[in-house]
């Protein structure tokens, strides 16, 4: 999985360092293993290798994490097609259990 990139800069994660407190849980969450713990705070290691799945954003306590989900998603990618919608695959909400 970690060599498995995406296109280059174009991903929306983005990190507000001044909010994380280093719990560490995007770390845990995230399946391509963006985030590494570095000073007791979060780091991101490389954006490109997110595939925009939500869970570290839905996952962070301090709302330190922002992605605009499901841009990279496949399962978001075909949602969107099948609905005629921006892609988007509800992560972390009842509709479904992706991430
Ligand atoms: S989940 Fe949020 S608060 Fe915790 S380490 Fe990651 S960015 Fe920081
Ligand atoms: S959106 Fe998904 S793939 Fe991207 S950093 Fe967060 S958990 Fe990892």
């Amino acid at each position: 999985m970690e060599t498995f990139t995406y296109l280059k800069n174009v991903v929306t994660l983005k990190l507000n360092i001044e909010k994380c407190t280093g719990c560490g849980m995007c770390t845990i969450v995230c399946p391509h293993r963006v985030f590494e713990i570095a000073n007791k705070k979060a780091n991101i290691k490389d954006k490109d290798f997110c595939m925009e799945c939500g869970a570290c954003a839905n996952n962070c306590p301090e709302e330190a994490i922002y992605v605009k989900t499901g841009v990279g998603c496949a399962a978001g990618v075909l949602a969107g097609l099948i609905k005629g919608t921006e892609p988007t695959c509800d992560c972390g909400t009842e509709k479904t259990t992706c991430c």
